[in-house]
């Protein structure tokens, strides 16, 4: 099938929710993706930070495969050993006490309102302009970006958006109803914001002081992207309640909401498939791969390299950490279209091009990239 007769199904049968970039994926290997004709790419945004491992790594396609032959799927009704061991491996390496597991980030989010509602009995939370935590209707209520909200308003009332590293702000906004603050570490479809070192910190104790719940959305920053396994290591905090996503299954569907000191009660949530066998046995391998492999560091690292390398080789303004990168360009999208004509894949928030590799790459891959983006004028 053509490139065209692909996107003409697209136009004919598909939601029309995507605003897709001109390529039609074939298949994947570490971090090169292949189009329809065979036509290699530098997987450079991973599929919005989820390929941690890159694409088809041999533990994970092993583990899909035998798991898939053994039980994929039993309901809650009954135990499977691979939910536990996931949970298990997941509130050791998060130092929190339980999990409750999803199928995607928006649901750990979802998961993590109910939690703050029924723990506190407070209505109100405090979330960031810019914030993106998804687009069901809870964490909806929790994205600042109008486009995404306003068509379906009324959404979930008691929501206030502060300024995002602006700890002062967020202190005088919080009430006596406040049930909880949730914020990303590093926003990043807002295009790679990063707070001021020490922010995260300075909301941790104050939150503390003032007997408010922190939920982190490590959706997209989580399991190495920033060069630690969780971006909150970065300020030596612990949060209340932790949302996993996008990497825990390197591409297989799941994610994750952890928590400590508070409790669902029977009933209060739930889910037919969530924390199905197979989605828990492949993340167990991501998530062991990630650490055995030491991608955090890797990723610290590489990144280190990369970030100069864009703003001191090539004069980019760029700004990163770990892997998690964000350039700013004259037109982001022009920019993307141009990588792609380049063999490299990007996504772009407005202007600001986004850079999520695999965790795997290697310098070479890093420098091929910079030889390309550097071959255009941006
Ligand atoms: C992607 C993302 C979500 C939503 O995850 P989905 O799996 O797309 O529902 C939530 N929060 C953050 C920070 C994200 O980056």
């Amino acid at each position: 099938m053509n490139f065209k007769k692909i996107e003409d199904l697209e136009k004919k049968y598909y939601a029309g929710v995507f605003s897709r970039l001109p390529v039609a994926v074939d298949h994947g290997k570490g971090v090169y993706l292949y189009d329809v004709k065979g036509k290699r790419y530098l997987d450079f945004f991973a599929g919005i930070a989820v390929n941690v491992l890159g694409h088809c790594h041999p533990k994970v396609t092993k583990t899909i495969a035998k798991q898939a032959g053994m039980l994929v799927h039993t309901s809650n009704w009954l135990y499977t050993k691979p939910q536990l061991e996931l949970a298990k491996l997941l509130t050791k390496i998060t130092k929190q006490d339980r999990v409750f597991f999803t199928n995607d980030g928006t649901e750990a989010v979802e998961a993590a309102i109910k939690l703050v509602r029924s723990t506190t009995g407070k209505k109100e939370i405090i979330a960031m302009k810019n914030a993106f935590h998804g687009r069901t209707l809870g964490s909806l209520s929790l994205t600042w970006d109008e486009k995404f909200r306003k068509p379906f308003e009324p959404l979930v009332p008691g929501v206030k958006f502060v300024e995002y590293n602006n700890v002062k702000k967020l202190e005088s906004a919080i009430t006596g109803n406040t049930a909880a603050v949730i914020l990303e570490p590093i926003q990043g479809e807002a295009g790679v914001i990063i707070p001021d070192v020490g922010y995260l910190k300075k909301v941790r104790e104050m939150t503390e002081r003032e007997g408010v719940l922190l939920v982190l959305d490590e959706v997209q920053t989580g399991l190495g992207r920033t060069g630690k396994l969780f971006a909150y290591e970065h300020e030596d905090v612990k949060p209340d309640i932790l949302c996993l996503g996008k990497a825990l299954g390197n591409g297989f569907p799941i994610g994750a909401a952890l928590y400590n000191g508070m409790d669902f009660k029977t009933v209060e949530h739930g889910g037919t498939f969530v924390g199905n066998p197979l989605a828990c046995a492949v993340s167990k391998t991501v998530v062991e791969t990630v650490i055995n492999e030491n991608l955090p560091k890797k990723s610290a690292k590489l990144g280190l390299y990369l970030l100069k390398e864009l703003k001191e080789g090539l004069g980019l303004r760029a700004r990163g950490r770990g892997l998690m990168m964000g350039i700013e360009v004259k037109d982001g999208k022009k920019t993307v279209l141009d990588l792609i004509e380049r063999s490299v894949l990007t996504i772009h928030t407005k202007n600001t091009v986004r850079i999520l590799p695999p965790l795997i790459i290697e310098k070479k891959h890093a420098d091929l990239f910079l030889e390309r983006i550097g071959s255009l004028r941006v």
